[in-house]
């Protein structure tokens, strides 16, 4: 039987090119997504393409309710989740602290920190040995505005992205005993939708060439980095941050 790999804002972006890369690493993918249910039937068509199972699951990880029903709902109907990325996210449009509005904070801290606990939660009290789970691995998607402050705008974004980065570390060091890894990817400057949700125009064109490497990066060079941590191949490492950011 194939593992059963389930993605978090699996029908674009990052987490879209996390599902197809699975689906060619011979898992069965669980494609979650909050209200484009077109782009995940697409991606879901891809996966079957590639000779694997797909099942999309609607559900706004930010609600502890669905979150258990989404993972109740992949199992269920694929097998148990053995690979686990918190990729889903939002970005605040690029201001100054002082001037963005309380409840833009907490929707970004929402989104961006409390569901990725909420999930990382769920997702191990599914997969640890001691509680009756085969153990597994997560990876949460970070991302370079941690360790760069989010200076420049998004300071509410790189606040929960820094706690992301004390979730991976520390939960990966809680459950290592436990048959369950949990490592971070912080990527920096991607080509995806998001870039749209800043409100600066034209991001990756204006600032690719500042990347130490010459360029912005892609969606599916993320996603190889994920699969590597998700794999045997990386049985020996956990609780770790792995930066894909073009020497940023
Ligand atoms: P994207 O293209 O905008 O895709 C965002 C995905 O998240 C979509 O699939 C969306 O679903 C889903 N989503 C948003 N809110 C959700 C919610 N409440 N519940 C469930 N799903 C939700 O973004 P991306 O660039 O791929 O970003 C993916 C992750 O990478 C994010 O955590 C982001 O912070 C991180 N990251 C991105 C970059 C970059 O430069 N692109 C850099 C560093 C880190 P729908 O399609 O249904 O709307």
């Amino acid at each position: 039987m194939a593992q059963v790999i389930l993605v978090t804002g699996g029908s674009r972006g990052i987490g879209a090119a996390c599902c197809r890369l699975a689906s060619r690493r011979g898992y069965d993918v669980a494609i979650n997504f909050q209200g484009n249910a077109r782009a995940a039937d697409a991606v879901a068509d891809d996966v079957r393409a590639a000779g694997a199972r797909a099942l999309t699951i609607q559900a706004d990880v930010s609600d502890a309710a669905a979150v258990e029903r989404m993972f109740d709902t992949a199992a269920a109907e694929l097998g148990p989740v053995a690979a686990f990325v918190s990729n889903a996210g939002v970005i605040n449009k690029a201001a100054p602290l002082a001037d963005i509005a309380v409840e833009e904070i907490r929707r970004i801290v929402e989104i961006d920190l409390t569901a990725h606990l909420i999930c990382n939660r769920a997702a191990v009290r599914r997969m640890a040995r001691s509680r009756g789970g085969e153990g597994g691995a997560i990876v949460n998607i970070s991302s370079m505005a941690s360790s760069l402050f989010g200076a420049g705008g998004f300071i509410p974004y790189g606040a929960a992205k820094g706690g992301i980065d004390v979730l991976t570390q520390g939960l990966g060091r809680e459950v290592a005993g436990d048959g369950v890894r949990v490592n971070g990817i912080r990527p920096g400057l991607i080509d995806t939708d998001i870039q749209d949700d800043t409100g600066v125009e034209n991001r990756i064109a204006r600032f690719g060439s500042t990347v130490p490497i010459g360029r912005a990066g892609t969606a599916a060079e993320v996603a190889e980095a994920v699969l590597w941590l998700l794999s045997d191949q990386a049985a020996y490492v956990t609780g770790t941050l792995f930066d894909v950011s073009g020497g940023r």
